[in-house]
């Protein structure tokens, strides 16, 4: 079933980001979308992530992706079924602007739009605790961006 096959639903960056700090998409994880700017901190990052996957931007999960673990854009098959619905971060540790690792525990509420015939749950929560780094700079003197390593239910 290719998930990555949709259409983005169109997001106006002046509606309320799907990542859940309150803020406009635009003035949110939109910048980090668009490439204007890097996700300064490892929840920030996770939060673009999540959002990323609320609006099917699969090239924005695979670039912010660690090389080591990133999968072929044809293997991250999103089920055109569900919807992201809220994001609640629980807990961070290190992550910030002068780390070098940080660990993101969050709680991701999703509901399915499939026919539930077969007994599939129509909604449930995935909590997972996410790993980030900070990569080698690209070029002298750039900056060094956070990635996302891996993850595994929490
Ligand atoms: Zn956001």
């Amino acid at each position: 079933m290719p998930g990555t096959t949709g259409t983005p639903p169109a997001s106006p960056d002046a509606e309320r980001c799907p990542c859940g700090t309150g803020d406009a998409y635009g003035a949110c994880c939109g910048r980090y979308h668009r490439g204007e700017a890097d996700a300064p901190t490892a929840e920030a990052l996770m939060r673009s992530r999540y959002t990323a996957f609320a609006l099917r931007d699969v090239p924005y999960l695979l670039r912010t992706w660690h090389p080591d673990d990133r999968p072929d854009e044809a293997e991250v098959d999103l089920d055109p079924d569900q919807r992201w619905v809220r994001l609640d971060v629980v807990e961070t540790t290190a992550g910030g602007p002068f780390d070098d690792r940080g660990t993101v525990i969050f709680e991701a509420r999703w509901r399915s739009t499939a026919a539930h015939a077969d007994g599939a749950p129509a909604r449930g929560v995935l909590r997972e605790r996410s790993r980030f780094v900070r990569a080698a700079p690209e070029a002298p003197g750039a900056p060094r961006r956070w990635l996302y390593l891996d993850g595994e239910l929490a």
